[in-house]
């Protein structure tokens, strides 16, 4: 990792320690240009929103979805102070992001956890295939 790389997953990480501070979970990320400079940066504020999907990941995701062109997006570097949960990687396959780049890994994460981590709902299908087809059917053409 490059000296300027380390600066920038350290701005992450200094964004987590003001969630922390702020009364959320430890955890912040950021946008950088391909010549280092920031675009957008966010802490985890899924406490004080009460709003489970408040990660700084995800809110990025969005936010680079709304305000990137496809071209820019694809040029763009998250850093952020923790690989991102499932949730957020789902909202950065479909935000055009072209690379992430993570301090602590989610394993590691889940280590310093008391309980590990969270587990993933029952899921139960398919099922109805000509009905839910028929919803979709014409749309990707
Ligand atoms: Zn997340």
């Amino acid at each position: 990792m490059t000296p300027a790389a380390e600066t920038l997953l350290r701005r992450a990480i200094e964004l987590a320690v003001a969630a922390r501070a702020a009364g959320n979970p430890p955890f912040g990320s950021l946008l950088a240009a391909p010549d280092g400079t920031v675009l957008a940066e966010d802490g985890n504020t899924s406490l004080t929103d009460n709003d489970i999907t408040a990660h700084p990941e995800l809110k990025l995701a969005r936010w680079a979805a709304a305000n990137l062109d496809p071209e820019t997006a694809k040029q763009t570097t998250m850093y952020t102070s923790t690989q991102p949960c499932g949730m957020c990687a789902g909202a950065l396959e479909r935000s055009g992001l072209g690379r992430v780049v993570y301090a602590l890994s989610g394993e590691q994460l889940n280590a310093l956890k008391p309980g590990g981590g969270f587990q993933p709902v029952a899921q139960e299908g398919p099922a109805l295939y000509d009905e839910a087809k028929a919803a979709v059917d014409g749309y990707y053409t």
